[in-house]
């Protein structure tokens, strides 16, 4: 997995940018129980999910 291709995401409530939540040696996303990524976003203090879908084929 490209983990800076996906570092960043626009948060869906300021609409800044959301940094990926990684584990401490920034290797291995967050995830939530559906396996979207978590996202932190600095500017409003939110989490949030994406969803993948732009990446990954799910069918
Ligand atoms: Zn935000």
């Amino acid at each position: 997995m490209n983990l800076e291709r996906i570092k960043y995401q626009t948060c869906p409530y300021d609409q800044e940018e959301g940094i990926l939540l990684t584990d401490l040696e920034e290797v291995i996303p967050e995830t939530d129980d559906d396996g979207n990524l978590q996202y932190y976003c600095p500017s409003c203090s939110n989490t949030f999910t994406y969803c993948d879908c732009d990446y990954q084929d799910r069918r």
